[in-house]
């Protein structure tokens, strides 16, 4: 695969200073496919001097043309779509036609919003005798994951340019080549130098000093949440803003009246795609005990269909990690019905889809996240019960409810402690603001709310 040796600096690929490198492997098959430079602090601190130069030229740039940069920058990954795809297959596994269709097409739609978003918001405000202006909060830190590695990129820069504010993206380890292609897309769109800078490189290494920078104003994380946690202390301590987007432990609430084959396959289909590598996977299906025999057998079924349809896991230790999970609901008295730890190939990442049926709410597999193709089947005894199971994690990402009467479905979704639920199957709305309750996160992205989290306000009073 083709990679560039350098880090993406004010405008240019430049060397870094930082001599290790990163080797990047497909895990499909465990082979290298490339190698590209793993930045260290000095690289960071190069970069966020980069972004700070650059601030107060792109914060006075008009909203116009900077929606013109955001269009350009669409127009260029939809050109690159092929190019993309194929980049996200090759690093993170992912089937070519999901890759096409999500990795790829997502961020195209999601650069597009904001583009828009861009040239009609209103960057000023009245509010009685004062003006309310809507500035830039200044450079960011943008450090993503790799379970998504275009759209999580694009989910912070996107709104980040339309604010005005400035960018350094340390990418996940695991698929730096989307974010280098990312880089060029930006350079193609003529992003001016300096908006925009890229520094691959390991989390404890470039990640850290980025987080730890003082010329950052605020700090954009996706993954883990100890890691997460570990950024908050930091940007506490420096009084810093954050936007964290954390782990998920969703409930896919199927209530009694629901039409069950349609509401268990959706959940199966939702837990699989991306080979349970989605932090608002619904991994927990609620089922009335009536009903709960039929559901545990169609989505056995279900997910022995996927068999050798999904993609691998990212790499070794995420498929370590996985299997030690289904062990654990094994070892601590979960029913299998589909899948299991034994790996399904011989050469790659993969772990078959697993569906485990009598969990209990207390058990691991129902409270931590597995980041896996692996679903848990829970039994409740009526409505007020299944509210206790659904809320009864730390997490509160997303989820789902199922009802023959759409204000059924609803009225549950209200009493929910989550971020986003889709009622009978709603579809994904780019514009709708996505975070997390509790333990899954602070702020929001996407849409006019993921504006805003760019954004600080200065009134002016008359
Ligand atoms: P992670 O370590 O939290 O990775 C997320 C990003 O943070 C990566 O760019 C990572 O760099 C960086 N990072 C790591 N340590 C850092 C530090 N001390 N300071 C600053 N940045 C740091 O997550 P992971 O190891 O990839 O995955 C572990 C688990 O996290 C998964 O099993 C899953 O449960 C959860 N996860 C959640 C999401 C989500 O969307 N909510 C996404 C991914 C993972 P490196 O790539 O070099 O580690
Ligand atoms: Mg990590």
């Amino acid at each position: 695969m083709k990679a560039h040796d350098g880090i993406y600096l004010d405008g240019a690929w430049r060397p870094a200073a930082g001599r290790d490198v990163i080797e990047v492997v497909d895990p499909a098959d465990e082979q290298v496919i490339a190698r590209v430079p793993a930045g260290d602090a000095e690289d960071v601190d190069a970069a966020v001097r980069a972004a700070r130069a650059a601030l107060p030229g792109w914060a006075a740039t008009p909203p116009a043309e900077r929606a013109a940069r955001l269009t350009a920058l669409r127009d260029v990954l939809a050109r690159r779509k092929d190019e993309i795809a194929e980049t996200v297959t090759a690093e993170l596994g992912s089937p070519p036609a999901f890759s096409q269709a999500v990795h790829a097409g997502l961020p195209i739609t999601v650069a597009g919003s904001y583009a828009e978003l861009a040239a009609t918001h209103s960057f000023e405000e009245k509010v009685g005798n004062s003006t309310v202006l809507h500035e830039p909060i200044g450079v960011v830190a943008a450090i993503t994951p790799w379970n998504y590695p275009l759209h999580q990129i694009v989910a912070k820069v996107a709104p980040a340019l339309a604010a005005g504010c400035t960018v350094v993206l340390k990418p996940a380890e695991d698929t730096p080549l989307t974010a280098q292609l990312f880089a060029e897309a930006v350079h193609e769109a003529r992003v001016p130098a300096g908006v925009f800078n890229l520094v691959t490189g390991l989390g404890p290494v470039a990640g850290q000093a980025l987080a730890e920078h003082p010329g950052v104003d605020l700090v954009s994380f996706t993954g883990s949440t100890a890691v997460g946690r570990r950024i908050a202390a930091t940007a506490g301590a420096a009084i810093k803003k954050v936007a964290l987007e954390l782990g998920g432990k969703s409930a896919n609430v199927i209530l009694p009246s629901a039409d069950l084959a349609r509401a268990v396959h959706a959940g199966v289909a939702n837990v699989m795609s991306n080979s349970g590598q989605t932090c608002s996977a619904w991994t927990r299906m609620l089922v009335h005990r009536d009903r709960y025999d039929e559901a545990v057998e169609l989505a056995a079924t279900a997910a022995a269909k996927y068999g050798d349809r999904i993609g691998p896991l990212v790499n070794a230790k995420q498929q370590e990690r996985v299997r030690s999970y289904i062990e654990k609901g094994l070892a601590e008295g979960a029913r299998l019905v589909a899948g299991g730890p034994k790996s399904p190939r011989e050469r790659g990442y993969f772990v078959a889809p697993t569906v485990f049926a009598d969990v209990t709410p207390e058990m691991t597999v129902a409270q931590e996240e597995i980041f896996g193709p692996v679903l848990s089947v829970l039994r409740y005894e009526d409505e007020e019960d299944a509210l206790r199971i659904a809320n009864g994690t730390v997490y509160g990402l997303a989820g789902a409810v199922w009802a023959a009467d759409e204000a059924e479905a609803v009225a549950f979704a209200r009493r929910m402690d989550t971020g986003q639920v889709d009622i009978n199957g709603g579809r994904f709305n780019p514009l709708a603001p996505f975070g997390g309750y509790k333990q899954s996160g602070v702020g929001r992205e996407l849409g006019a709310h993921g504006l805003a989290e760019y954004l600080q306000t200065k009134s002016l009073q008359f």
